[in-house]
């Protein structure tokens, strides 16, 4: 297992110059121009692949990092630019999570290259769960799959489906089994214009205007038997399983991997808002000085520099935990959700409140995070099923009972044990060091204390 390390890599550094650098010069300045269209930005995500941030082992090699923060670090800085444009560059990443999860690695290699195409042929992915009658309550969805000679048929409705309608390759979640719950499901591959599935409607968002969601039906639609994700064998064994009262839920596996990913985009959003708060509370005038010398304006401010912080170091510890398959005892993936997400809103809010009648306008950015953060705390799990999440650990003793860092694997033998910083034969040699200085002349003192100072 990688050690948790806040020290970034050249080969991190690397990557937040160059995503930064994208954000910067080709997503912000284009962000104001795709949310009043509320149109997909083809031209940025073309540029995006150009740049290498669009395609399947982009992200492939991100998750691969077993430091876990090669991911969180890009999305922050993409999200930073624009969330509705940086929505749309990785919504075929949070499709292909799903693929890589549930389908075999032939399926991997058929698909994924389908989900993101080429610099001047791109392509989109979706991943499709959520049902009008409920997206929270994922036991309860009503889309079948029945199987019928060598070909699936699936019917339902599936609705606020980033990309829906318009993807080449859409992963949807359907019940084959309605009595065993999250248990009876599993995911297809539904190709772009097969018969059967159709975009009912784009629907009109308050902020992420730059990403094209929909609501879709499936009627008779046909797919061959190819298209399931891990194959019959699995399924079948998977059914069993569950009619055993064993297993995992198709979907909710994705979402453990997902939810970090997701914090690190809020991320994005709250420092944004944050440094524009900051930057403005330090030029804007009133009553002889800068806005920011009044504890009314700074004081929330710090409050955020602080939230913004502890939610990136949860963030980092979740996405380090899934690299390196730590499972998520404690509901960590949600914490990390649920704060990333919590102070993406009030930075925005707070960004706003801070440029006063400018905030309130679309002449200053803020009013766009002010609408974009919003969706945080509702998508990819509302903030009320992560405290869910969290709250159905406190019920398990060895998950509250000790902190993580108790019982984490590691080394815990060797000379560090007995002779590193806190140890008893350090505890030890301090005392009779200080019992020495009582006697010792200066110079002895100083080798001493250079001895006990940090790094030695
Ligand atoms: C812009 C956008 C993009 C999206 N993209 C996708 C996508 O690409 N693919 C996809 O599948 N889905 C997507 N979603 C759907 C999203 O994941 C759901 O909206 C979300 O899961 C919430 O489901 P719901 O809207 O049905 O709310 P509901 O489940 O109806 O919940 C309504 C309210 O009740 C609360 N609530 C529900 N149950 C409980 C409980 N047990 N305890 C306490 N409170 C509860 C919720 O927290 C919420 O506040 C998207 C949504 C939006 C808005």
């Amino acid at each position: 297992m990688s050690a948790f390390t806040l020290e970034l890599t050249p080969a991190h550094h690397e990557l937040i110059r160059r995503t930064h650098a994208f954000a910067e010069d080709v997503v912000r300045p284009a962000a104001a121009k795709y949310d009043a269209a509320e149109e997909c930005p083809w031209e940025i995500v073309d540029r995006a692949a150009r740049e290498g941030f669009y395609n399947a082992l982009f992200y492939a090699d991100l998750i691969a990092d077993p430091t876990g923060l090669s991911l969180p670090l890009f999305l922050e800085e993409m999200f930073w630019g624009c969330a509705g444009i940086g929505l749309t560059v990785v919504l075929p990443a949070l499709a292909l999570s799903a693929l890589n999860q549930a389908g075999t690695p032939e399926q991997l290699a058929r698909w994924a290259p389908e989900m993101f195409g080429e610099p001047g042929d791109i392509k989109l992915a979706a991943l499709a769960v959520s049902e009008p009658q409920g997206g929270s309550d994922v036991a309860n969805l009503q889309t079948r799959a029945r199987k019928e000679g060598d070909e699936w048929v699936l019917d339902g409705e599936k609705i606020w489906i980033g990309n829906g309608g318009i993807a080449d390759v859409t992963i949807v979640n359907a019940v084959v089994d309605p009595e065993l719950g999250t248990k009876g499901q599993a995911m297809f591959v539904v190709p772009k214009d097969t018969p059967g599935m159709e975009q009912v409607r784009r629907l009109r968002k308050l902020g992420h205007r730059a990403s094209h969601t929909a609501e879709l039906r499936f009627e008779s639609c046909r797919i061959p038997a190819e298209n399931l994700l891990g194959g019959e064998d699995k399924l079948e064994h998977k059914l069993e399983k569950a009619r055993r009262g064993e297993g995992k839920p198709a979907a909710l596996g994705t979402f453990e991997q997902t939810r970090p990913m997701v914090a690190a985009m809020a991320l994005g959003v709250a420092r944004a808002s944050f440094e524009y708060a900051c930057s403005y509370a330090r030029q804007r005038e009133a009553f002889g000085g800068p806005i920011i010398g009044n504890q009314g304006v700074s004081f929330p401010l710090a409050d955020l520099a602080a939230d913004i912080d502890a939610a990136r170091l949860l963030t980092w510890r979740a996405s380090w935990m899934a690299a390196n398959g730590v499972p998520f005892q404690a509901g960590e993936g949600s914490m990390s959700k649920l704060k990333a997400s919590e102070v993406a809103v009030r930075a925005a809010e707070q960004a706003v409140q801070t440029c006063g009648g400018w905030g309130y306008v679309d002449d200053l950015p803020v009013e766009k995070w002010y609408r974009d953060a919003k969706l945080y705390t509702i998508f990819e799990g509302t903030s009320e099923i992560q405290r869910m999440v969290i709250g159905r650990t406190l019920t398990d003793p060895e998950a509250t009972d000790t902190p993580l860092h108790h019982h984490l694997p590691g080394d815990r033998g060797g000379v560090s044990r007995k002779f590193g910083h806190g140890s008893l034969a350090r505890a030890r040699a301090g005392e009779a060091f200080m019992r020495l200085a009582k006697k010792a002349p200066d110079s002895v003192l100083r080798l001493g204390g250079k001895l006990a100072s940090p790094g030695a």
